[in-house]
């Protein structure tokens, strides 16, 4: 048999690279315990398993995670330590009450014997296939032979049954994972994303592969892996731009699991949903990446950004490739809301009407507006099959339409005036089933629930936006992760994000770009997954009619094409497509 590394230390914030170093020095003695400060444990000794979120399950060490994935299927499981794990992952799946043999799929996080040495035994106990990202297939198939960096490390040899690709789905049961490619740490390395829900909230989860730079670890000038640094650029890219709600990591320190185990029982929120977390330990990992990098002597040229995305405008309604060229053309200009939705089709709100087209331009779906009202605004398809859609006028209001065309929910809108044109744009649906509702000449933007009961404002005239002479009509209200809420305030030619008291916590505007000026009545608007912000100038003399800007205010984006837009959505950033619900 190959000597097997066992590694049994747990200190919290022990990092990847010192479990390796330790592992190194304890692979010669095979020792199962030691003591490090004040406490004997093993992190790989038990940790209670316990449910995540709907069909989501913790069944990991005290430190090595590993996750079970259930369907009415069969089950994914990813990761499963070290061989000495396999028992205490067994007893786990047993104790929540689903049947180790129903496991279909053995996936991982990376080739590390923390996390893939008791592949063989777990495959050998469940009959599951193993399936590995491309580039960690030989060392799991070799039990160990082959790694960068940790050459004599050795453990049972593990038949791969597939070798997946960077973001190839995998479907069990009704629920699809998604392999995401994050190399670096391995060269295989995988981020696996699904969706769940938890207490019929639909979210986002995200198992970081592994964002660390371990020890000797050569990222310049490595002939044994000479894309490691490109790799670990690529993946902090990744990692920013996918949707995460509950944050989850091939170890458990990676998403502080002890802390937040603690208070499952106690609190009334779900501890794992962090989002905040996720972005803060992304970011944090990016840097110490890049301080490695530049302490070593090495650069990385970024690529210039470049998106394809869907303009409702003035003079065009349709998708702008990445290099400006127009995708696909509506046939009918002046939309001011639309979506591209996940199946391909294209829904947009025209003034008098909305429609679902194809791209061959089949409608698939229409509402027209009712006759006593002058206008439409919004449109937007929900999680229900619904339609959200605003009508303005004498009866200002919200409508649901379910996909027969029949009204299924309306709910009145308090927009302060009887201006039509100006009552409200941008309406949209929040995960918690209320509405969202930009008031232009209001100053507000309102949050209603189903029964049109107002349960919370924004002040868009506040004393340190300029108060009412500043004209800050709201336009585009989003609700961000993190519970804050995102405001285009068109005239007054600012983007604030509001916090859930309403308190400003970030704001740009013309005033951070003397030169440029580039906000001229601002109207859609776009949060993009890494946190930059997409924002249509609809009101435009010059050049820069959308553009992006990061959290430090800098343009790192824009379009200078020859149409206007009044509503954006950006669909892919250099080939890649945009994960997750557009947050818009
Ligand atoms: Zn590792």
């Amino acid at each position: 048999m190959v000597p097997v590394v066992l590694l049994c230390v747990r200190i919290p914030i022990l990092s990847d690279r010192v479990r390796l170093m330790l592992s190194r020095v304890l692979c010669a003695s095979l020792a199962l315990f030691v003591t490090i400060g004040t406490g004997t444990s093993r992190a790989d000794g038990p940790f209670p398993p316990h449910k995540i979120a709907d069909n989501t399950y913790y069944v990991g060490s005290q430190d090595l995670a590993t996750y079970l994935i259930t369907t009415p299927e069969g089950h994914f499981l990813i990761n499963s330590g070290f061989e000495e794990t396999v028992p205490l992952i067994r007893d786990a799946v047993q104790t929540l009450g689903f049947k180790p043999t129903d496991v279909k799929y053995i996936l991982a996080s990376h080739a590390h014997s923390d996390h893939v040495a008791g592949h063989a035994r777990l495959k050998e106990l469940t009959g599951a296939q193993v399936l590995v990202m491309q580039g960690d297939e030989e060392v799991i198939r070799k039990g160990g032979e082959g790694q960068y960096l940790y050459t004599d490390q050795r453990w049972l040899p593990c038949p791969v049954d597939r070798v997946l690709k960077d973001r190839e789905k995998l479907t069990l049961g009704g629920v699809t994972l998604t392999a995401h490619r994050t190399a670096g740490h391995t060269p295989g390395c995988t981020t696996w994303t699904w969706r769940t829900t938890d207490r019929g909230r639909p979210l986002d989860v995200v198992v970081i592969g592994s964002p660390n730079v371990n020890p000797g670890y050569q990222l310049v000038g490595n002939t044994a892996y000479p894309a490691i640094a490109a790799n670990y650029a690529a993946t902090f890219r990744r990692l920013h731009s996918l949707p995460c709600d509950i944050f989850l990591g091939a170890h458990g320190d990676y998403y502080k699991l002890p802390a937040k185990h603690a208070t499952l029982k106690t609190s009334d929120v779900n501890p794992f949903i962090d989002p905040q977390g996720y972005t803060d330990y992304v970011t944090f990992k990016e840097k110490a990446f890049r301080e490695e990098l530049t302490r070593q002597g090495g650069t990385i040229s970024e690529p210039a950004v470049k998106h394809s995305f869907f303009i409702a405008g003035p003079t065009f309604t349709g998708i702008i490739g990445e290099e400006g060229e127009e995708l696909w053309n509506a046939g009918q200009p002046a939309a001011r809301d639309g979506y591209v939705l996940p199946n391909g089709n294209v829904l947009i709100a025209w003034g008098d009407e909305v429609r679902e087209l194809t791209r061959e331009k089949e409608v698939v779906f229409r509402y027209r507006k009712s006759a006593e009202n002058a206008e439409l605004g919004t449109v937007q398809r929900l999680a229900n099959g619904n339609t959200l859609i605003t009508e303005l006028g004498k009866r200002p209001r919200l409508l649901e339409v379910n996909p027969a065309g029949e009204i299924a929910v309306e709910c009145p809108l308090l927009p302060e005036t009887d201006n039509a044109h100006m009552q409200t744009r941008m309406a949209r649906r929040l995960p918690n089933g209320n509405y969202l509702a930009p008031h232009l000449l209001a100053f507000k933007v309102k949050e209603y629930t189903p029964q049109g009961k107002v349960v919370q404002e924004f002040a868009t005239d506040l004393p340190e936006l300029g108060g009412r002479p500043a004209e800050n009509w709201p336009f585009t209200a989003i609700r961000l992760k993190n519970g804050h809420t995102l405001v285009n305030l068109t005239h007054g030619n600012k983007t604030v994000e509001f916090d859930p008291q309403g308190h400003v916590v970030w704001k740009v505007g013309n005033d951070d770009f003397p030169e440029l000026k580039p906000f001229a009545d601002p109207c859609g608007g776009q949060r993009l997954p890494n946190g930059n912000t997409v924002i249509a100038s609809y009101g435009t003399q010059g050049p820069i009619k959308v553009f992006e800007v990061n959290r430090e205010k800098q343009i790192v984006w824009k379009y200078t094409g020859p149409h206007r837009a009044h509503e954006i959505q950006v669909l892919t950033t250099n080939g890649e497509p945009i994960e997750g619900d557009p947050l818009k």
